[in-house]
């Protein structure tokens, strides 16, 4: 397949153009370097089979060639209220990359009849009051609130796939990514994994906000992709949950970070830090991609945590 690739040169995009490139397929990546970093693709530049193109999303797309499939990975990600790069303050750019986004690269899709795949997320089930969340689950989403720009934007592009789906017949899919980690996370960003590792890796006391006690689940990146490359593959066009199932508290989270990384300095509870409406609980039912994909996650936290660490040792420069 030629396949398009938007949000190349962030975390997951980058590892996807890698996966695909790996499969035979030729890959188009696309991205404005927003959140992402050229460096992510900076071994793939002598590849054949890949191109890359410095573009906008929010701007119409013209793609010369055929076109088999178009992924859309391109959106801001991290929801950290004091990142640069975190959609709090990047609001607007957030909402166009899910709205107008969304619409280009569908309008992509349908011209050259290649089929598409959208990058939504847990987010769109908001600080969820049903647990597990399962893809049946219509979500408690604030639609005023700071967390809004990204949940609805992602809400917005997944209500816009299915009527390109219903209305063009065209051949869509949507995985819902939950919480993902491995090498190539942007440090800076304000996620939990790269804020908690780096603290550790430095030797210094991990911030755990708020008590602590709300849970997440953490996905090691090659299982995501393996998820999402199965997806790609099958026939499937309703949601799916692509996510790993092992609940835990970010204070258990920050403690086998510590343990791991032989960290002496402990934990200190920023008790203010929570974002507006952080949710209290996430854990992906993932039926629905076991049955139809045959996925699910292998890697465990300790294994994922040992395979992220040597990257985040070398942009640290402790390498
Ligand atoms: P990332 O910030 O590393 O990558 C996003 C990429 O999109 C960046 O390279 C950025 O420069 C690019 N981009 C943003 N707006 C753009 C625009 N208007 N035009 C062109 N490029 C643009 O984040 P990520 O973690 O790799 O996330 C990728 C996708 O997966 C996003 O759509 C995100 O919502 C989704 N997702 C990620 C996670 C996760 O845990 N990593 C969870 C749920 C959903
Ligand atoms: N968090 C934390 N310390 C940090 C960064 C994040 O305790 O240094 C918490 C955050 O409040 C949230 C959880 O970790 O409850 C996961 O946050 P993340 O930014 O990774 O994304 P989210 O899962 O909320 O989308």
């Amino acid at each position: 397949m030629r396949i398009l690739i938007t949000g190349a040169a962030g975390f997951l995009g980058s590892h996807l153009c890698d996966r695909l490139l790996s499969e035979g397929h030729e890959v188009i990546g696309l991205d404005n370097f927003i959140t992402g970093n050229p460096e992510n693709l900076a071994h793939l530049m002598n590849n054949q089979k890949f191109s890359f193109s410095r573009h906008d999303v929010s701007n119409y797309i013209f793609m010369r060639g055929k076109v088999d499939a178009v992924l859309h990975f391109a959106s801001p990600a991290s929801p950290n209220p004091n990142s640069p790069s975190g959609y709090f303050n990047l609001p607007i750019q957030t909402m166009k990359a899910g709205a107008l986004g969304t619409h280009n690269c569908l309008g992509v899709a349908r011209e050259h009849k290649a089929r598409f795949l959208l990058a939504s997320t847990s987010e769109i089930y908001g600080d969820p009051e049903v647990h597990p969340q399962a893809e049946s689950y219509p979500g408690n989403v604030d639609t005023v609130g700071t967390r809004s720009v990204y949940d609805e934007a992602k809400r917005f592009a997944e209500s816009l796939t299915m009527a390109y789906h219903r209305f063009h017949n065209l051949n869509t899919r949507i995985v819902r990514i939950f919480n993902t980690y491995g090498p190539r996370m942007d440090l800076e960003d304000g996620r939990a994994l790269p804020n908690l590792l780096k603290q550790a890796l430095l030797g210094q006391p991990l911030t755990v906000y708020g008590d602590g006690l709300q849970t997440r689940s953490f996905c090691y990146v090659d299982d995501l992709i393996e998820g999402i490359v199965r997806l790609l593959y099958s026939e499937e066009h309703l949601p799916v949950n692509i996510g790993n199932p092992d609940e835990m508290t970010i204070l258990h989270f920050a403690e086998t970070i510590n343990q791991i990384t032989g960290n002496k300095a402990g934990i200190i509870f920023a008790a203010n830090a929570r974002s507006e409406r952080d949710p209290q609980r996430r854990q992906p039912d993932i039926t629905r991609a076991r049955e139809i994909l045959r996925w699910e996650p292998r890697i465990g936290l300790e294994e994922g945590l040992r395979k992220t660490i040597p990257y985040f040792k070398e942009k640290l420069g402790l390498a």
